[in-house]
């Protein structure tokens, strides 16, 4: 089988000082006990066992002021999606130790809806219901970000007379965006607009459009959790015009998608492991000619990025504790 490694894909800068602030906390003795992380810290279950086996809790769930009730004592770190100003004040007030793994672009995001917010705009924000990024990003200025994931919602959506601002979460896909902001500036032409699709996500969306058009089919590495990963199923589907689905690891692979095909293209969610990675893009090499589909070797193991030895301090300017 002739493979295309899809180039830029995997771990972005986001995701791995996320996971390095995760390790360091979990290695230093001095942090308090508990540690939870308040959501998964990136979506990707393999990242979270790990985690769990360095002593870190995560506590899954929509709503993070929710969870956050669900911690009394000890340290909580806040996801690279980002976290509202008031679970964070909360957080505070309950006295808990608190180290922010919020990704440096989710940050610039908040910092422009609170910008306009106050200049009386409000916010149109273009993301993805149910995501942790739209809340909290919709938890900067409660009532004025108003969440729009289709044309449909655009349409039914009814702000008060003044200035707008488009923003749009961070992993959305090129394409998809660009319609709705055309919609959104259609129904609000003096609106300003910002798109903070991040470029890590960027430009793996561009390699998928770009390299995969010489394959029979992709394979998206990635957790069916992670919207970045599940964007590149879709520009690879709807952009390169080419079979793709989503494996959670090399196990997934299923006969049927191999038949007749002699390319693959392979690449990854920004929150995806990089050995689970390799693992398929060796499997998929070391198919024999005959078309038969041997079955994996044991999964891979997952190292992750960042990782420190235990007793190691946190860096001084990381987190809030
Ligand atoms: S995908 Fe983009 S926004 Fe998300 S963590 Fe990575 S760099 Fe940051």
């Amino acid at each position: 089988m002739k493979v295309v490694a899809i180039s830029p894909r995997g771990y972005c800068y986001g995701v791995v000082d996320a996971l390095t602030l995760a390790q360091r906390v979990a290695a230093d003795p001095r942090v308090p006990r508990p540690i939870h992380i308040l959501g998964m810290i990136v979506h990707n279950r393999h990242v979270v066992e790990d985690l769990r086996r360095q002593g870190v809790v995560t506590l899954d769930g929509a709503d993070r002021g929710a969870l956050l009730d669900r911690i009394d004592t000890g340290t909580v770190v806040f996801t690279a999606h980002g976290v509202s100003p008031e679970v964070k004040r909360r957080a505070e007030a309950r006295g808990l130790t608190c180290f922010d793994a919020t990704c440096p672009d989710v940050t610039r995001t908040h910092a422009v809806i609170e910008d306009r917010v106050q200049r009386g705009a409000h916010i149109v924000y273009i993301g993805r219901k149910g995501h942790p990024e739209p809340e909290g990003a919709m938890g900067v200025a409660p009532g004025s970000v108003h969440l729009v994931e289709t044309i449909a919602d655009l349409q039914e959506l009814e702000l008060p007379e003044g200035p707008v601002a488009v923003v749009t979460q961070t992993t959305l896909s090129q394409w998809d965006t660009e319609e709705l902001i055309a919609a959104c500036r259609e129904r609000y032409p003096q609106a300003e607009v910002f798109n903070e699709i991040c470029r890590a996500t960027q430009l793996r969306q561009q390699a998928v459009a770009e390299q995969a058009g010489v394959t029979d089919l992709v394979l998206v590495v990635g957790d069916e959790r992670s919207n970045n990963t599940n964007r590149l199923v879709q520009v690879a589907r709807e952009i390169a015009g080419r079979p793709a689905y989503r494996i959670d690891s090399v196990e997934d692979i299923r006969p049927e998608w191999l038949e007749n095909v002699g390319t693959v293209g392979v690449t990854s969610g920004s929150s995806t492991p990089t050995e689970l990675v390799q693992q398929v893009i060796a499997y998929l090499q070391g198919l024999p000619s005959d078309g038969s589909l041997p079955a994996p070797s044991a999964r891979a193991q997952v190292r992750l990025p960042g990782a420190v030895r235990r007793g190691s301090g946190v860096p001084p300017s990381a987190g809030s504790a």
